[in-house]
């Protein structure tokens, strides 16, 4: 681990390298690096500052750790919701049966002469309905 070389007593990890507008480099801890900035500004120079290797391993891995989860949740949600979708779609199809097999009944008590008749039509007259037809033409 590189050690902040901002000043020789401090014993924090350094966090960042930095280069000076002229050249000088080094490398410091958090507390140095504002102090750092704060004193380019004083002397109107530009220093830049690089995150070292280890702090870039330590920032990426809290980032990973809260997509997973994140991603995880989405993939259960969207799992959930084609669950959700495909009984939904059943249902439906189950109604869209139901509907026909109730318009169908609608039909059959809305028009009852209407089926009788074409039975009637479809097929010879029955036997017992004959008799019924020649006594009304007798009156
Ligand atoms: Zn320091």
């Amino acid at each position: 681990m590189q050690q902040c070389t901002v000043d020789e007593n401090c014993e924090n990890e350094a966090s960042s390298t930095f280069t000076w507008a002229w050249g000088e480099q080094g490398a410091c801890c958090d507390a140095h690096r504002a102090l750092l900035e704060s004193k380019a500004q004083q002397l109107n120079r530009s220093i830049s500052f690089e995150a070292v290797a280890a702090t870039r391993r330590d920032y990426k891995r809290p980032t990973l750790q809260q997509l997973d989860p994140e991603l995880g949740k989405l993939r259960m949600e969207n799992a959930s919701l084609r669950e959700e979708l495909q009984r939904q779609q059943a249902t439906i199809a189950n109604l869209e049966i139901r509907n026909a097999e109730l318009q169908g009944e609608v039909d059959k008590r809305r028009l009852p002469g209407a089926e009788v008749e074409s039975v009637i039509e479809g097929r010879p007259p029955p036997v017992e309905r004959a008799p019924i037809e020649p006594p009304n033409k007798r009156r």
